[in-house]
């Protein structure tokens, strides 16, 4: 049988608890415990959307919490005597007494499975078992989901600064470049790298040097929309790629990454640097492989280079495509 995705399971998990136990609801929330946030979760009650949860689940205080913590199942045979407090949702879903089971992942929490009624209730040892099976078949659906997408994570991102690592951000390009072919739209890209970045390794040490490579990465990423590419493709070079837009917008956008980085100095814990980057713009031309449109930005920018570095250099070739291939042709 085929593994049903995580959310189906989830649902099915809690769908199983209230036909199983004598309770009328139960519910599933997901602890993250990188962030310390509780965020989406399966539930049978109404009121209680994946939203709902987050806004309502006490991040610290509530029994919630401290099932993470304690990793120990939480029985509250009535809420009057509920030793967090009974919670907003207690009241507004009239429930009167609940069971909390821990989700454990290598020996990580990754979240509460319960069990609520409406009536007082003690939740008897067969109750606890029954939960706990359960909540060890959804904490190791979750835990290997997680470690799946950490494992592509790690595979796709930059380790350092957060962004593509120069494979994925090649991959994505092509894609890109060959969508912009299919709709006959330009894309353009932009190549830059640190000024004297070799000077703050030398001055400041290498780990001074990957805060402040981090921190630019940080600053561009902001900068950019969800359309863009944007890479980490050489120690201290990053690439941009832009889909459709007009021959200008390309170098406007170019001067902004520049304006962005050199007008702020970059503050990281070791201290306050100010950092420039110089940048090169290459628009693409109808056939021509990703490797060629980085390498004329790439040229462009080496220009940049000579000239003094902090600025903006747009290919010589970027109005080749407005011009056409017959302008060429003997
Ligand atoms: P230019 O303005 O011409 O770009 O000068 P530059 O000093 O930035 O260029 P150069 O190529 O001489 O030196 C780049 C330096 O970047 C050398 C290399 O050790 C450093 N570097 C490359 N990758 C990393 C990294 O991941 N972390 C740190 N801290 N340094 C790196
Ligand atoms: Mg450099
Ligand atoms: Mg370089």
């Amino acid at each position: 049988m085929e593994e049903p995705d995580l959310e189906t399971l989830l649902e099915r998990i809690i769908g199983v608890v209230v036909d199983l136990l004598p309770v009328s609801a139960a519910s599933l929330i997901l602890w993250d415990g990188d962030r310390k946030t509780f965020s989406v979760s399966a539930s049978t009650l109404e009121s209680q959307s994946p939203r709902y949860v987050l806004k309502t689940v006490r991040n610290t205080g509530g029994a919630t919490r401290w099932i993470v913590d304690h990793q120990e199942p939480l029985v509250v045979a009535d809420v009057d005597d509920d030793p967090f407090g009974a919670s907003e949702m207690l009241a507004t879903e009239r429930l009167r007494s609940y069971l909390g089971v821990p989700l454990v992942f290598n020996q990580a929490s990754v979240g509460v499975l319960y069990a609520l009624d409406r009536a007082r209730r003690s939740y008897p040892r067969v109750d606890v078992d029954f939960m706990t099976i359960l909540a060890r078949r959804a904490a190791s659906a979750i835990g290997f989901t997680r470690l799946l997408e950490t494992t592509r994570d790690l595979a796709t991102i930059d380790d350092l600064t957060g962004v593509w690592n120069r494979r994925e951000f090649l991959a994505r390009g092509e894609t890109e470049l060959e969508r912009a072919e299919r709709s006959q739209r330009p894309v353009t890209a932009i190549v830059f790298d640190v000024d004297d970045f070799k000077s703050i390794n030398d001055r400041h040490g290498h780990v001074t040097g990957d805060a402040v490579l981090r921190a630019v990465a940080q600053r561009c990423d902001t900068e950019v929309r969800p359309n863009d590419v944007l890479g980490r493709v050489g120690g201290e070079e990053f690439a941009l790629l832009v889909p459709d837009v007009e021959p200008r917008v390309g170098l406007v956008i170019a001067e902004r990454l520049r304006e962005r980085i050199a007008s702020t100095p970059i503050v990281v814990d070791q201290g306050t640097y100010d950092v420039t980057v110089t940048l090169g713009v290459a628009r693409s031309v109808p056939n021509e492989p990703l490797t060629a449109l980085l390498h004329r930005a790439d040229l462009a920018m080496y220009d940049g280079k000579a000239a003094g570095r902090n600025r903006v250099v747009a290919d010589p070739d970027a109005s080749a495509s407005t011009r056409g291939p017959a302008a060429s042709d003997p």
